[in-house]
């Protein structure tokens, strides 16, 4: 089967942290997610995930309310104060049905929350329900953004200030990558592996040269691709 050909333009599967102590849950939720296509990590207490989290950033966080060394409140409180972490999507699991805790979920800052017992495909409809608030490109063909740039994915076509630019499949990549979070700084490491996981050797230059031409290209929008040095190429509106 050749996956290439129909998914060049899919973006990464999304990577869903699941913080919950008890693991037959954890499980039943990662088996689910995993059959409707994301990737998952477990953690059975705050601490092993705050470990990843410095090495990873996952798209979205299942959150349980009642873990063994923390509360789970307190760590969506410690993601929502850290500028580097509080865009991370979070939908709490709570095994206390009132009212008072469902809300404190929220002020803190949750996106959504889910009573327990739930049923695994309702939770799996909450999360892909709060992705789709996030700009979800694979489920849409065409993207304004900043008033002046405009990308018909469907047509691969892009529009800036109204008039076509001439963009390489591997430049609609690029922008599709870099749009897909905006604000995330993406590693030349990590734009590499998307735009070519299968040739190891490629150079870090390469990403650079791509990015170049697309900024030449996007003219005016250019400038909303920035160099973060040391790191990598972002968004920015
Ligand atoms: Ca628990």
């Amino acid at each position: 089967m050749n996956q290439s050909q129909n998914s060049s333009l899919d973006l990464p599967i999304k990577t869903i942290f699941i913080l919950e102590d008890e693991p037959d849950i954890a499980e039943l939720i990662a088996i689910n997610l995993k059959k409707s296509g994301f990737k998952t990590k477990e953690f059975t207490n705050a601490d092993l995930f705050y470990k990843q989290l410095k090495k990873e950033k996952p798209d979205l966080l299942i959150l349980d309310l009642m873990l063994p060394d923390t509360d789970g409140l307190e760590v969506c409180k410690s993601l929502r104060s850290n500028s580097s972490y509080s865009s991370i999507p979070i939908i709490m699991l709570t095994a206390k049905a009132d009212e008072i805790d469902k809300i404190i979920g929220l002020e803190l800052g949750a996106d959504d929350y889910v009573t327990k017992p739930f049923s695994p495909r309702e939770l799996v409809a909450r999360v892909k329900a709060v992705l789709r608030r996030e700009i979800d490109l694979n489920n849409q063909d065409r993207v304004r953004v900043a008033d002046i740039l405009e990308i018909d994915f469907a047509k691969f076509e892009v529009y800036v200030e109204g008039k076509k630019a001439e963009l390489t499949n591997t430049e609609l990549k690029l922008l599709k990558l870099l749009l897909h979070k905006k604000g995330w700084v993406y590693s030349r490491g990590q734009i590499l592996d998307y735009l070519d996981p299968d040739d190891k050797g490629v150079l870090d230059r390469t990403v650079d040269v791509h990015i170049k031409n697309l900024r030449e290209k996007l003219g005016p929008a250019g400038k909303l691709i920035k160099n973060i040095r040391g790191v990598g190429y972002k968004f920015e509106v």
